[in-house]
């Protein structure tokens, strides 16, 4: 006989990730309890993944359920925020019990690397989908809002841009990326989110967000809300072999500029800061890339390397730009 909905509760989600000491009452209630430290604030995102949207429907469960929970805890990163708790809606076509071992292994092994715990969550019938909530503390008045760049700040980019575009257009069959394949296929399936990153560069920044639509799109966010322009030098921008490789065969800078899904931060830090940065740089097992500035006025101008403005890319994916 098929597991109950409450013995599936029972079995994969009861207890997963750390156990917390701010959990006061976790999966099992109507509600859970949860204590807010008195000294900080509470930082809420989701995220919901769609099958076809964004996995493919054969995608390995494990990493289904580690990339889950790493697009949120990117974007308590990009907030400057401590991850601390997370809900888990997941709706299912069928019970699969292999899928689901595999699905909560992969979201457990993160959630225990960052001390997060599930506290709660629903579980419903219907066609593939998962959205999970991350909530995460944040010192009043640190946040790294969008809103906060100004004209000379610096733009950073920690790791490479572009892989996780390379590794759709290949498995999509419009390019041939031979043995890099593997490489690019991790970097889009197990993102790691920059959770150190943050943490050891925050006290610096101005403003953050995570490149999940691309880095024009993205960039362009802080951007609009800061009431401010910027140019990037096109190559400062990290890049994997793979890619470098891509750009250097087809001149196509898109998978870099604007394609998605990388997770990758871009930081905005005052000028001056360069020294310090390097040094906490040296530090993290993450690359740090000095990629622009802040520049009053408006738009994102990508310059080559003799400081002429280079052709306009269209930037980022939009759910409901075609719809
Ligand atoms: P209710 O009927 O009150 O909504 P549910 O039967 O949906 O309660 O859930 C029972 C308990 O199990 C609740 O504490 C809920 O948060 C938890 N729960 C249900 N599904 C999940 C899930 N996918 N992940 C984590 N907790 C879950
Ligand atoms: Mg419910």
């Amino acid at each position: 006989m098929p597991a109950s909905e409450f013995q599936l509760i029972e079995r994969y989600f009861a207890r997963l990730g750390t156990t917390r000491a701010d959990v006061v009452l976790g999966v099992g209630d109507d509600c859970a309890l949860l204590q807010v430290p008195a000294d900080r604030q509470l930082a809420v995102s989701m995220d919901t993944l769609v099958e076809g949207i964004h996995f493919f429907p054969d995608v390995d469960p494990e990493s289904l359920g580690h990339k889950a929970l790493a697009v949120n805890l990117s974007d308590l990163a990009a907030m400057g925020a401590d991850p601390a708790w997370v809900t888990l809606a997941l709706t299912l076509p069928k019970v699969d019990e292999a899928w689901l071992a595999g699905f909560c292994r992969g979201f457990a092994r993160l959630a225990a690397r960052y001390q997060v715990q599930l506290v709660g969550g629903d579980t419903t019938r219907g066609p593939l989908s998962i959205s999970v909530q991350v909530h995460g503390f944040v010192e009043p008045g640190r946040a790294l809002r969008r809103d906060q760049a100004r004209p000379g700040d610096q733009i950073y980019v920690t790791g490479s841009l572009g892989d996780a575009g390379l590794a759709l257009l290949a498995a999509g069959g419009g390019y041939d990326a031979g043995e890099r394949l593997a490489v690019l296929q991790q970097q889009l399936d197990w993102p790691e989110p920059r959770v150190a990153a943050s943490q050891a560069l925050r006290h610096l920044c101005r403003c953050a967000i995570d490149i999940s639509d691309g880095l024009l799109a993205d960039l362009g966010h802080i951007c609009e809300k800061s009431g401010l322009g910027a140019t990037i030098r096109q190559a400062a921008i990290p890049l994997s072999e793979a890619v470098a490789d891509y750009v250097h065969t087809t001149g196509d800078w898109s998978m870099p500029l604007a394609a998605g899904d990388d997770y990758e931060l871009c930081l905005v830090i005052p000028a001056g800061q360069q020294a310090q940065v390097e040094r906490i740089a040296r530090t993290l097992a993450v690359p740090l890339t000095l990629i622009g500035q802040m520049e009053s006025g408006a738009g994102i101008h990508c310059v080559d390397a003799a400081g002429n403005k280079v052709a306009d890319l269209q930037g980022g994916y939009d759910h409901f730009r075609n719809a």
